[in-house]
């Protein structure tokens, strides 16, 4: 079995509840909120729980 690295280690993570329900959930900033169907909704942060991994997990953020 491949062993992943998972969103509470990624660098895009942020570990705050706001807008996520579980626990153990938090926001995933490595893309831009999804859109709402209608203009006067905010766009949404994707919600991960911290077991949840993707290919793009990144340990740091470089500086520019
Ligand atoms: S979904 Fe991917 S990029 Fe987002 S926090 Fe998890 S590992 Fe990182």
């Amino acid at each position: 079995m491949t062993k992943h690295s998972h969103c509470a280690d990624c660098a895009f993570f942020e570990d705050h509840v706001v807008e996520a329900k579980a626990d153990d959930a938090g926001l995933c900033r490595f893309n831009p909120p999804v859109t709402q169907p209608s203009a006067d909704q905010r766009g949404l942060w994707p919600v991960v729980t911290a077991n949840d991994w993707c290919g793009h997990f990144a340990s740091g953020i470089a500086a520019e």
